[in-house]
């Protein structure tokens, strides 16, 4: 209990708000080495539990808000016991706006149309947000850069600093190899992922393939079977594992003659993805507005 910013009162001494951080303008101020309250949206779900989680055990953030749909039965319950590290104080509500009184950043890993209805919310209160939402359609996309004209958003479908860092890498390698390689994107996800392939993967392939100069709707080649022919060297490759109880891998293949480099990702549970989110909590409390997303966090830009 010992690290709880009670949400009714954000005139606490701990309590730092973002327009605070900003003025400060120093990331090494005291102001800024202060806690930062966080509330965090869809605080019921897997991410959710796992944010909570990270935010809880990490110093110099806290856990001051938590926030859920209107007809999930966990209202009013200690987000700490949801989350299954006992009480810290904090119950589950369903209005964002009062959540965020007591605020200095929100994390919203939810759903697409709630999100967006959550970035109007944050503009209205001059609060950043992380947001961990996938699957944001154009329309939603454009409705956040509008909200990140006012307020700092980091926005990344991966949170993984490992991934992101992967990304880095890829480019790299691709514009350093450029045509003389073969490129092969492998994933393994477990059974219950519905869709193929991956996200991540898609993003490495446009990754690799805007290094190389390529449009990746018009050479991606998604498994094969059959009388293939020869390989196209310009293609890129993709092949898809599901099994088990596999979290998620990524192995990115550059093939040559006589020799083959292989960039692989390997996520053992959720909880990199909640440290990733922490990690952008920390860097976008102190930013001017903006759509920022995990390369600008990792300063990989
Ligand atoms: P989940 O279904 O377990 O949790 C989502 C939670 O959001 C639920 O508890 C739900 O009740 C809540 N919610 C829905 N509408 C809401 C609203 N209007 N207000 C408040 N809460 C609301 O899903 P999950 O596995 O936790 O994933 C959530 C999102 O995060 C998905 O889009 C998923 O793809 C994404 N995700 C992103 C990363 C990343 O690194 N960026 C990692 C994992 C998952």
């Amino acid at each position: 209990m010992g690290k709880i910013i009670d949400g009714s009162d954000p005139f606490s001494p701990e309590h730092v708000t973002h327009s605070a951080l900003l003025e400060s303008g120093n990331e090494e101020s005291p102001e800024v080495m202060n806690t930062i309250p966080i509330t965090i949206v869809g605080a019921a779900g897997r991410m959710g539990r796992m944010l909570v989680q990270a935010v809880h055990a990490e110093a110099g953030v806290a856990v001051a808000g938590a926030v859920e749909r209107e007809d999930t039965p966990h209202l009013g319950a200690d987000v700490g016991t949801i989350a299954g590290i006992g009480e810290i104080g904090v119950r589950i509500e369903h209005s964002l706006d009062r959540a965020l009184a007591a605020a200095g950043v929100c994390i919203d890993f939810t759903l697409p149309a709630p999100t967006i209805e959550h970035a109007g919310t944050c503009r209205s209160r001059c609060c950043p947000m992380v947001i961990g939402t996938t699957g944001l359609s154009s329309d939603q996309l454009e409705a956040l850069e509008d909200a990140a004209r006012d307020i700092a958003v980091v926005h990344a479908p991966n949170m993984s600093v490992g991934v992101n860092l992967c990304f880095k890498l890829l480019d790299i390698a691709a514009r350093a190899l450029g045509d003389g390689v073969d490129v092969e994107i492998i994933e393994a996800h477990h059974r219950n992922k519905v869709d193929a392939p991956s996200g991540t993967a898609v993003r490495m392939g446009e990754i690799v393939a805007g290094a190389l100069g390529r449009d990746l709707a018009e050479c991606a080649v998604y498994g094969r079977e059959g009388h293939t022919g020869i390989r196209d060297r310009k293609t890129i490759g993709f092949e898809t594992i599901r099994a088990g109880d596999v979290v998620g891998e990524h192995t990115v293949m550059f093939a040559g003659e006589g020799e083959r480099i292989e960039l692989t990702h390997r996520a053992a549970s959720r909880a990199n993805f909640a440290a990733g989110a922490v990690r952008a909590t920390r860097w976008v409390a102190h930013r001017p507005p903006g759509l920022y997303d995990m390369q600008d966090v990792l300063g990989l830009r």
